[in-house]
């Protein structure tokens, strides 16, 4: 028979998603109803992924943002290097988990929230309006608390008060790339996949900056191991708003920002940019190395403008 988390104060959001996300997961716990339908969405996006590439055609909350050089390749012409050909198992089985935890989540979640999941989003008034860009957007889970009598059962009185609302973004990760999550300062980590420029466009779209946001990593070389949930810090995001519109602007008046990820990160990009013999993932790796490290004085603006951004 099916029971409810137990009540308990958890500290903060993140602990409180763990706790949900593990008594969701159970068997005993798990609503038929919501295990249905994860698993006939799941059964869509594994086909769609086995059998379409999935390279992205425009700048998205999730595309061509980690760094600033990046957008103004992709809006010059450039194009991005192709994934591998066999990435598309990675890609079902992150589906799959994905829909996995929503039922889990929607499963264990107490009286008091509610819980949507790939919600639409209108993005925020600053992103361009322009056909290179992705218009449209959508969150994986979004959580808000409809009786904060209930949710008190949970959550401490500050942040029922101050946090009503929570964006939440799952990412499948293989086991190295769980452990450095689960460390990570994500106030200065190095965010190749740019993670951060999701959170901090989405979180923004939707009003909720202020609160920060959660991202949760979900383990997918053990599958016993727990939600890893770590919490954004608002002054991260709102930090990486401003760079983003500081690409932007740079992008979009065709001035090379310069090899901005490398510079922000010196030696720890390497893995990302491909450098040092590392194979790197920048789908502009080659362009970026054919450009060099031109444009300093444009990158040591930017730089500046981006220090100028308070905390
Ligand atoms: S290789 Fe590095 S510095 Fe160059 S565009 Fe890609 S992320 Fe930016």
């Amino acid at each position: 028979m099916r029971s409810t988390l137990p009540e308990n104060n958890y500290p903060d959001w993140s602990r409180f998603l763990a706790a949900v996300w593990n008594h969701g997961l159970s068997v005993h716990n798990m609503d038929s109803g919501h295990a249905t339908q994860a698993v006939k969405d799941a059964s869509e996006s594994i086909l769609e992924s086995i059998t379409r590439r999935n390279e992205a055609h425009f700048i998205r909350p999730s595309a061509f943002l980690a760094c600033a050089r990046q957008s103004f390749f992709f809006l010059g012409g450039a194009t991005p290097g192709k994934m591998p050909d066999n990435i598309g198992t990675t890609f079902a089985v992150g589906h799959l988990l994905h829909e996995i935890s929503y039922a889990a989540v929607k499963s264990g979640i107490p009286e008091g929230f509610m819980v949507e999941t790939e919600k639409a989003v209108a993005l925020p008034e600053w992103w361009p309006e322009d056909e290179r860009f992705n218009q449209k957007g959508h969150v994986d889970m979004f959580i808000t608390i409809t009786d904060p009598e209930e949710a008190l059962k949970y959550l401490p009185e500050d942040v029922v008060r101050t946090q009503p609302k929570m964006l939440i973004d799952f990412k499948t990760q293989g086991g190295f790339t769980y452990r450095k999550h689960s460390k990570a300062d994500y106030s200065k980590a190095v965010d190749g996949f740019g993670y951060m420029s999701q959170l901090a466009v989405y979180s923004d779209a939707l009003g909720v900056i202020g609160n920060g946001a959660i991202l949760a990593g979900i383990n997918r070389d053990s599958l016993m191991q727990p939600l890893m949930p770590r919490f954004i810090a608002p002054s991260t995001l709102l930090k990486e708003k401003e760079r983003l519109k500081l690409a932007f602007s740079r992008a979009l008046s065709s001035t090379d920002p310069g090899p901005e990820f490398a510079i922000r990160h010196g030696k720890e990009a390497d893995f990302f940019c491909g450098k040092g013999g590392k194979p790197g993932f920048c789908p502009f790796k080659v362009e970026c190395k054919e450009a060099g490290d031109a444009c300093q004085s444009t990158l040591m603006e930017f730089k500046k403008e981006l220090e100028d951004v308070k905390d």
